[in-house]
């Protein structure tokens, strides 16, 4: 565990008195005003810009180097868009919804009031490091909550730095980060949050909502599993694999929503191929100093995905690497070529574990029923892509079930601010994002509002013919 930092960084001991001092605040100060959850998201905005540099090094440095653009493509740029699109919006989120009432109900009144559900929970992963905190962070703000966050262990230098500059911008008992290891996220999930989003494995996800059960706190989580790719018959395939390929090496492969496996037409493999290999050289012309190219987190991590690939390898499966350059790639560099391994077996782990590498196993069928039918026998997945024409289009989103989609494209669903980004069972429960992420961190409080005249009285016992002849009109078809 790190040392105070700005005061903001929390030892576990601290922690609970973190907690009662924001839910004090939040009983003393109400929901904030919409003037009060502009500037907070502005100021969080403009922290984020004047530190993109520093931000960019430390992500950097803990994973042993991550792509500077990436970093700003998928961290800096969504941050940057969540919070325009919540200022943009806030003022009709935070509107009362005025909706109607049954005849016999009327001339009364109803509404919908948002209100913030007072103290929320992040727990966040080391992938995304800092999108994944901030983002759900934005949506807690603007939905006018104060926030604990819990960032991962693996990031160090991001989590101290996102503390201190939280901890710049919000007083300690608006904004809060909480910084160690599994024990730490542990204490932190049986704290009675008022909501607590949880970022990372499916398996740690139970322990979380375990945790939030005993205090029966609503949690969203935000899992994982192993996305398909289903490459339709009339697929363009050069633009294609250029996407799958895309999706898969950003950050490489270290993203909750990249294709995980590819689902082909038979015939269509050899050109798969060559394509991949085209396009991997063309994107990664090397790899070892290669800015560009993003290492594995961390050993544990290296080792899980070399050992996929061998296990692979060892049981018969075709494996082509892909290094352009014939580099020879130092382990301490943490840098893995990326690999295609061709038609390995179901019951081998790269099949069965969420890969999290720059590993692709591509898979045949015959018929396009085939594809759905071992998509649908597996855990619902956080991601589904499909390359082809509308016609198959429509009926491979019609028969599976997965937290999201893209067609003709990957990954960019997440981009997409009016769209809900969430799993669904094993890869998660709920969704943020633009105003969805308002709504989970909101309660929707409906209110009934009686008019001075009104029939409620007609109700009212004793109950006599009057009341039978009323239950006659209130019970017809
Ligand atoms: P991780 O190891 O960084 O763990 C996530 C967080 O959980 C960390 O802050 C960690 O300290 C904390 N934690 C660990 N044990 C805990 C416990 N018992 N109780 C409470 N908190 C605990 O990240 P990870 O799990 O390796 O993340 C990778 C996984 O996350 C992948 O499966 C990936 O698909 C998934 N993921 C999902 C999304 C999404 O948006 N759905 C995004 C990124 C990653």
């Amino acid at each position: 565990m790190s040392a105070p930092l700005g005061g903001a960084t929390l030892a576990g001991a601290n922690m609970r008195a973190t907690f009662d001092a924001h839910r004090a605040a939040f009983l003393r100060d109400g929901a904030p005003s919409q003037r009060a959850r502009l500037a907070d998201l502005k100021k969080l905005g403009d922290a984020i810009g004047r530190n993109v540099d520093r931000l960019a090094a430390a992500i950097s440095a803990d994973f042993g180097n991550r792509s500077r653009h990436e970093t700003e493509l998928a961290e800096i740029f969504p941050i940057q868009t969540a919070i325009r699109h919540a200022r943009r919006h806030l003022s009709a989120w935070m509107a009362p919804q005025p909706v109607s009432v049954p005849l016999e109900l009327m001339p009364a009144g109803a509404r919908i009031l948002y209100q913030p559900v007072g103290v929320v929970g992040i727990i966040s992963p080391w992938n995304y490091p800092l999108n994944l905190a901030i983002v759900p962070m934005v949506a807690a703000l603007a939905a006018g909550n104060r926030v604990m966050l819990k960032p991962s262990e693996l990031t160090p230098r991001t989590s101290d730095l996102m503390a201190e500059l939280l901890a710049g911008v919000f007083p300690h008992d608006q904004v809060a980060t909480v910084v160690g290891g599994p024990d730490i996220g542990q204490a932190f999930a049986r704290l009675p949050f008022d909501h607590l989003l949880y970022t990372g494995s499916t398996a740690v996800g139970r322990l979380v909502m375990q945790a939030a059960a005993e205090n029966l706190t609503p949690v969203t989580l935000e899992l994982g599993g192993k996305s398909p790719c289903i490459v339709g018959e009339d697929a363009a395939l050069p633009s294609t694999v250029e996407s799958i390929v895309y999706g898969k090496l950003l950050n490489a492969g270290q993203t909750c929503i990249a294709p995980d496996y590819v689902l082909l037409p038979e015939r269509k493999l050899d050109e798969f191929i060559a394509l991949a290999v085209d396009a991997v050289e063309k994107f990664y012309p090397t790899l070892a100093g290669n800015n560009d190219y993003t290492s594995i987190i961390n050993e544990r991590h290296y080792r899980r995905i070399v050992g996929y690939v061998a296990d692979a390898r060892a049981a018969g499966a075709r494996v082509v690497e892909i290094n352009a350059a014939q580099e020879v790639l130092p382990a301490d560099g943490r840098k893995l070529p990326p690999m295609l391994v061709i038609e390995p077996g179901d019951d081998l782990a790269i099949m069965r574990e969420e890969i999290f590498g720059p590993v692709l196993p591509v898979k045949t069928y015959r018929r396009l029923d085939e594809a759905i039918a071992y998509v649908n026998a597996r855990p619902h997945p956080l991601a589904l892509y499909y390359f082809g024409g509308a016609g198959t289009r429509d009926e491979v989103l019609r028969k599976t079930i997965s937290g999201g989609a893209s067609v003709n494209t990957t990954l960019f669903h997440f981009a997409a601010e009016n769209l809900p980004f969430g799993g669904i069972g094993p890869s998660g429960i709920g969704a943020y994002h633009g105003e969805f992420g308002f709504q989970t961190f909101s309660h929707r409080k409906g209110v009934f509002l009686q008019s001075r005249i009104n029939g409620a009285r007609l109700l009212y016992p004793p109950f006599g013919w009057l009341t039978e002849l009323i239950l006659k009109i209130l019970k017809r078809g």
